[in-house]
């Protein structure tokens, strides 16, 4: 296998994977197919976008005939989905772009790699689609029921049970990824982390969702970006694998921990009233993927925010930029 089409490549983990796949594998050629969404930016790619063996489409993956042409034309061997609309806020105002994207165009993906055939389609799926664990204790491992909460979680629990009936039904070899809370360079700055160094960089309040109890399991990027490589070179056939970092925070700790990076006093903390449907706590059994992928995060979240804090202060005329297309 040396073609692998990549969906959402120019998003925040798919540009990741994209780099950490050029690097580690001489041999194979990627092709991204992205639609630049407002989350989707090729400046996250600048650095190997002149790489012979990179190619870039930009192309809606609901378009089912322009996905044929692309796939007629690349045949590509393997497929690694990330395509998606992927914040949860947006989704509880207009759910209909996330079920288009995550449910018909991972569809779309599995129609064309069932027709052309593929030996490996690795969706990347979510934490959140478990829902919520209710306490602090507990964990989720792959046989826990899915009952994702909101429209975001809904559409990706939808497309990963058609990644599970391919399989079942048409013998698609399939492998899929539930990564945690992804955080570090180049994440758009309408999530959590990225909007508190910006606000905080400013002097400006910084927003927390009810009283900033609720516990995330944060996973670096390119730790997330070696446990999907390693899933779509080891993962069996047809199985699930959690990708977690162990590295708990509840979201308040998690904002002092960036205020105190920056210098700045925990006074600009400002409560905000909860999100609907708010998820208390996920948190992952992460045994299988250390046991079947020899994958286990190596990044300490205190490390891993340190070089995020250090990144977004040295890219802010990037975030800027993006800031302004959100206001
Ligand atoms: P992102 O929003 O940064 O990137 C998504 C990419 O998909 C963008 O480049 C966008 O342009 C592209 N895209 C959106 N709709 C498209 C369409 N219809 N056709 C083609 N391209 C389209 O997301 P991310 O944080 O990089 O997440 C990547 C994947 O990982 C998603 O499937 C997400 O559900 C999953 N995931 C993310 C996290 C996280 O914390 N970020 C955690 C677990 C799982």
């Amino acid at each position: 296998m040396n073609k692998i089409l990549i969906s959402g490549g120019a998003g925040f983990i798919g540009a990741n994977l994209v780099k950490l796949l050029l690097e580690w594998e001489p041999e194979w050629k990627i092709v991204v197919v992205d639609a630049l969404t407002y989350a989707g930016d090729k400046k996250r790619l600048e650095e190997i976008s002149d790489n012979p063996r990179f190619s870039f489409y930009q192309v809606d993956i609901t378009q089912k005939e322009k996905m044929r042409e692309i796939w007629e034309r690349e045949k590509p061997q393997g497929v690694i989905h990330l395509a998606a609309e992927s914040h949860v806020d947006r989704s509880i105002k207009d759910p209909s772009p996330f079920i288009l994207t995550n449910v018909l165009g991972t569809e779309v993906l599995l129609e064309l790699s069932l027709e052309f055939g593929v030996s490996r389609f690795l969706h990347v799926s979510t934490d959140e689609v478990y829902g919520e664990l209710k306490d602090k204790e507990g964990k989720f491992t792959e046989e826990h029921p899915l009952a994702p909460s909101s429209p975001y979680s809904a559409s990706k629990a939808g497309g990963e049970l058609l990644v599970k009936a391919y399989e079942r039904t048409f013998d698609l070899p399939v492998v899929i990824v539930r990564p945690s809370n992804n955080y570090g360079p180049w994440q758009y700055p309408e999530k959590l982390i990225p909007v508190v160094i910006w606000q905080a960089l400013h002097r400006q309040p910084v927003p927390v969702y009810g009283r900033g109890e609720n516990w995330r399991e944060w996973l670096y990027v390119e730790d997330c970006a070696q446990g999907i490589y390693a899933a779509f070179l080891k993962g069996r056939e047809g199985e699930i694998y959690n990708l977690g970092s162990g590295e708990e925070r509840q979201n308040l700790d998690t904002v002092k921990t960036i205020l105190s990076l920056l210098g700045e006093k925990e006074d600009l903390i400002q409560f905000v009233p909860d999100r609907p449907g708010h998820d208390f706590r996920y948190f992952l059994d992460n045994q299988k993927a250390k046991r079947e992928l020899n994958w286990e995060a190596k990044t300490k979240f205190e490390e891993g925010i340190k070089k995020t804090v250090d990144w977004y202060i040295k890219n802010i005329k990037w975030v800027e930029e993006k800031i302004k297309e959100i206001r």
